[in-house]
């Protein structure tokens, strides 16, 4: 392995920038040669491919989103798409490729390796921590860290007027998110697609604690709950109680910002084990951490095993209001 290349892809996390430092220097002090890719694999189609010198991720560990940009791209999802990414890649005699994003981008990290022998590693970035094989996802503890102060302030007001609040936060298929989000932040009611949200019971739940004097709640709930989004769930609550609420969708902020420690040392790690992979001659695979030790596993059980939630967090998440 002499050259390798770097692309950030799909949906953006804080921290990547930081992964993608650790892998140029890594690599660099392996004496292998490293290429930046811009916009994730549509740059990798339109040759937007340069080197990349130490220099070039110099003060960027402490920024959110990537320097490299990410996309989605609909032409890599083609043969011929990713026969156009291969030959940019051939022709620079790059042999690896370093991936963060999540498990449809993996995908097509796969599809390079098993089409044209490219050997490439993915690195779990996500805020939604929904990949199988890593204890945390890269970005997943910024956007947790952002959600709690959000909802903190919220807390505020709620408690200044006797409001229910219904706020929303990141998960269309998970609630990884929502389950620390809200147990952090001692939200009266959590709710996520694994498990069943009684909206009835809910309703029960708040009325019973005004009666005690409680007179302001905060419901914590994923974007994807089968119960439907925030405003769905307030309206149903109002149509079943009478209940009325205040709805804050927290949106695109959880995905902004500089990394928390843990995400940056997280990303750090996994830049490196991406590196030793690809020098180890592991590819195609994944970079985790697990217990806190770094882990590998083939790239298709980024997509094929399902990460369930933690049972403890989950019993918790009822039972403390
Ligand atoms: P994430 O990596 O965050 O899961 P996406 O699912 O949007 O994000 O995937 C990012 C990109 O990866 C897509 O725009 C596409 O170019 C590529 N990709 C996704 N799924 C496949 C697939 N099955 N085959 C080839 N490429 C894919």
């Amino acid at each position: 392995m002499k050259a390798i290349a770097i692309l950030t892809s799909g949906g953006d996390a804080p921290g990547m920038n930081a992964g993608i430092r650790a892998t140029v220097r890594t690599a660099l002090a392996s004496g292998l040669s490293v290429y930046g890719v811009k916009r994730g694999y549509q740059g990798l189609i339109e040759d937007s491919i340069s080197p990349m010198c130490s220099k070039d991720v110099s003060n960027i560990l402490q920024r959110g989103g990537t320097i490299l940009h990410s996309a989605r791209s609909e032409e890599f999802r083609t043969e011929e798409g990713r026969i156009k990414a291969a030959a940019n890649l051939n022709k620079r005699r790059i042999d690896g490729l370093v991936v963060f994003g999540g498990d449809g981008s993996f995908r097509g990290a796969n599809d390079l390796q098993r089409e044209f022998g490219i050997r490439v590693i993915g690195v779990p970035s996500t805020i939604d921590n929904d990949i199988w094989g890593s204890d945390f996802t890269i970005g997943f503890d910024t956007a947790v860290n952002t959600a709690l102060e959000a909802i903190d302030k919220v807390r505020d007001t709620a408690a200044a007027h006797d409001r229910l609040f219904i706020v929303e936060v990141m998960g269309r298929h998970a609630g990884f998110i929502a389950l620390e989000v809200g147990i952090g932040a001692g939200a009266e009611e959590i709710l996520i697609p694994e498990t069943v949200t009684d909206i009835p019971a809910i309703c029960r739940k708040v009325k019973s604690r005004l009666e005690t004097g409680k007179t302001s709640s905060i419901l914590v709930v994923a974007e994807g709950d089968e119960e439907g989004n925030a405003y769905e769930i307030a309206q149903k609550i109002e149509a079943h109680s009478g209940l009325k609420s205040r709805v804050t969708v927290l949106g695109h902020v959880q995905r902004g910002g500089s990394p928390t420690a843990s995400d940056r040392m997280l990303a750090t790690k996994l830049g490196y084990a991406a590196v030793q992979a690809l020098l180890d001659d592991a590819a195609p695979c994944m970079v985790g951490v697990e217990d806190g030790l770094i882990s590998r596993h083939p790239l298709a059980d980024a997509w094929t095993r399902k990460k369930e939630l933690d049972k403890l967090l989950v019993k918790l998440s009822s039972g403390l209001e």
